[in-house]
């Protein structure tokens, strides 16, 4: 089963795709996490990417497109994925459907984890309070004023790609304000998928 979550930056996506992961065998694709994985790696693509994610902005749509591409295609994700942060813009979302047509990949659900931008500023300052309790280290985006950029992002170019999916559909929705076993239940509801134990 090949599956979206889609949602604004802090809703739950990246949880959720790990539970998924996790309980039933579909690989989590965070677009996020290669890039971060790029940046660490001192690569010519972190180095762009730095600069772009710390400023809550898009990395080019071409780039990401070409490395989703690719990934899907890699042994782990033959039993299924979960694609966490990608499409992220219409051209994305356009042109995912596209490549999944030309490997013959079905695409069984586009959920959309919602949560209002109060809660989300919420859940940042709730974050950082603690990391900075424990002494670990916070993702450098991970500002309230970084989050709003994202928001203005998620508002302007990833949100018209709700109404994408809507109309041919596809899309479905999940309370994000839930505790996270309640969200993964809902998923999991809107997916058919049996909950174990
Ligand atoms: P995430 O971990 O999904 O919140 O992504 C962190 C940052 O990586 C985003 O704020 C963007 O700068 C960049 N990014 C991740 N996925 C994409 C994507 N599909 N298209 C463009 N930029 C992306």
């Amino acid at each position: 089963m090949n599956m979206i979550l889609l949602g604004p930056p802090g809703a739950g996506k990246g949880t959720q795709a790990s539970i998924l992961e996790e309980r039933h065998g579909l690989k989590q694709l965070s677009t996020g996490d290669m890039l971060r994985s790029a940046v660490a790696s001192g690569s010519e693509l972190g180095r762009q990417a730095k600069q772009i994610m710390e400023d809550g902005q898009l990395m080019p749509d071409d780039l990401m497109i070409e490395m989703i591409s690719r990934r899907i295609d890699e042994p782990d994700c033959r039993k299924g994925f979960i694609l966490d942060g990608f499409p992220r813009t219409v051209p994305q979302a356009e042109s995912l459907d596209e490549l999944l047509e030309q490997k013959g990949l079905a695409l069984e659900a586009v959920i959309e984890i919602k949560v209002p931008d109060e809660a989300l500023v919420r859940r940042i300052e709730t974050r950082r309070a603690e990391s900075a309790r424990n002494g670990s280290a916070a993702r450098s985006d991970d500002t309230v004023e970084t989050l709003n950029k994202r928001l203005a992002v998620y508002h302007g170019q990833t949100a018209p790609i709700l109404p994408y999916y809507e109309r041919t559909g596809r899309l479905k929705q999940v309370d994000g304000l839930a505790p996270i076993e309640e969200v993964t239940a809902q998923i999991e509801e809107v997916l058919g998928v049996a909950v174990k134990g």
